[in-house]
């Protein structure tokens, strides 16, 4: 049992698919894997989904799988030896292709970002880390002066800044990757430089219920129009790394703030990511920043914090997420971290949902509850009393297992594979052993309840109770 409310999301990669490290990094606090789709094989991530599928049986812990789709992302190709040095003020090539056999050559497998590219103009590798500026076109390729040299490893990202290619949200290889992520039945599909409003109706379409949708939001235009965005997804994440490239990185703390505030006010799970604790990377202790960072992204009211290079290619994965745990743990220890949210200034929808959830809440505070526990077909109600942060534990009952891994990305919903009680007498049992099993509950302990009476009928919830256990 997890001892705090918002959620570890860690990318696999090779560092942590073995399956005895994924079971390590979930022992240490992992509640969701991310797969992403920029790298690997559909056998590797079949593996890792398979691995992870067989942690939640032998654990009982719902855990969601993230296939996170590459996008419209370009990428170098790779390097005779899995890299190369650009060295300040040096002259290199960019040409069309997969695989570079010499020094000096970047290769790039996407002819029409050759095509559109004109001499001045500025490309960024790794992240924005190295930089180079086009100086001459040619019919073989460009040219391009170093500006900030480094080494550019295998497939890293590119971002041309300052001119709009003409690149649409979902490519061939998403299309593929997503039915495949599909047809294994992920939890979510991560969706990568959304721009616009368009993108998330066409990845919906496609998506259908079969999974939840997460908006990556990397690009300035999709933090242009925010509301209407996150308004049509089921969840967001602040892809801190593209952001601060294609955006001014003083801009990155401003756009977080905004993107978890209208998350928040809309219920929708918002997940904080890249460079949370980078230099774990390498070392065994991450900079006093980075935790501060982590904290900072709590203390705002993220669902997730999420984990990229620390765990698929670091050097000490588990002590990564064992590190980022305390840090989470640490503020929500904080007196003064329930000040944060309550002052979010949260109003409720005029719904029967968002009046039990708020109410819910309400009595959680004045009885001092163990537990809310949330009867739910679809998670919706229990996402609403997440909303609202209680100060207990939130208990997301179902008989639909689909449906309980993906309230575990959702900040202090542990949920519970349950069948639906018969009647209103066994409900009360059940949730009296439900709450002594996951939330510690003891004699006397009260605890809430949330149903739709009778059961079995998804978007009924209409009951509050409050019971004490015997
Ligand atoms: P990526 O997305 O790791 O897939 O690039 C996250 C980000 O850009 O921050
Ligand atoms: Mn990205």
């Amino acid at each position: 049992m997890r001892k705090r409310f918002a959620k570890i999301l860690a990318t696999v990669g090779p560092a942590s698919a073995a399956p005895d490290s994924l079971k390590l990094l979930h022992e240490v606090g992992v509640d969701a894997f991310r797969l992403n789709f920029s790298h690997g094989s559909h056998a590797d991530h079949a593996r890792a989904i398979q691995a992870i599928r067989d942690i939640e049986t032998s654990s009982g812990n719902a855990i969601a799988i993230v296939a996170d789709m590459q996008g419209p992302k370009i990428r170098v190709g790779t390097f005779e030896g899995g890299k190369s040095t650009l060295r300040f003020g040096e002259e290199i090539r960019l040409e069309v292709g997969e695989s570079s056999q010499e020094d000096g050559l970047v290769c790039l497998p996407h002819p029409e970002l050759i095509e559109a590219m004109v001499v001045g103009d500025v490309l960024k590798f790794d992240d924005g880390k190295l930089m180079i500026t086009i100086t001459e076109k040619s019919k073989s390729g460009l040219m391009a002066r170093v500006d900030v040299p480094g080494v550019l490893g295998d497939k890293k990202g590119v971002n041309v800044i300052g001119t709009v290619l003409p690149m649409s949200a979902m490519t061939e290889k998403d299309e593929i990757d997503m039915a495949f992520a599909l047809s294994q039945e992920v939890d979510f599909i991560a969706l990568s430089f959304v721009q616009k409003v368009q993108d998330v109706i066409d990845a919906k379409e496609i998506i259908g219920d079969q999974a939840d949708l997460i908006v990556k939001i990397e690009k300035p235009s999709a933090v242009d129009d925010i509301e209407a965005i996150l308004k049509l997804t089921d969840a967001v994440m602040v892809a801190r790394g593209d952001l601060g490239v294609e955006l001014p990185l003083e801009q990155v703390p401003v756009v977080q703030r905004k993107i978890i505030t209208v998350a928040r006010a809309l219920g929708k799970p918002v997940i904080v990511a890249t460079h949370m604790l980078e230099s774990m990377i390498d070392a065994p202790t991450p900079t006093r920043a980075e935790a501060s960072d982590v904290a900072t992204a709590i203390y705002q009211g993220a669902d997730a914090v999420m984990l990229s290079a620390e765990t698929a290619v670091g050097r000490h994965p588990a002590t990564a997420v064992a590190i980022m745990d305390r840090i989470i743990k640490a503020a929500e220890g904080d007196p003064s971290y329930p000040d944060y949210y309550t002052s979010a200034n949260m109003h409720p929808q005029a719904t029967i949902n968002d009046a039990i959830s708020q109410s819910a809440r309400g009595m959680a505070e004045v009885l001092n509850c163990k537990a809310v526990l949330g009867y739910t077909r679809t998670g919706s109600t229990v996402m609403r009393i997440a909303r609202e942060r209680p100060p207990c534990r939130i208990l997301g009952l179902t008989p639909n297992k689909a449906v309980a891994s993906r309230m575990a990305l959702t900040w202090g919903v542990r949920a519970v594979v349950v069948e639906d009680p018969k009647s209103f007498d066994e409900m009360i049992e059940d949730t009296q052993e439900i709450a002594k099993l996951e939330a510690d509950a003891v004699t006397g302990d009260k605890i809430i309840i949330t149903a739709g009476i009778p059961f079995g009928r998804p978007g009924t919830t209409d009951t509050l109770k409050i019971a004490t256990i015997d």
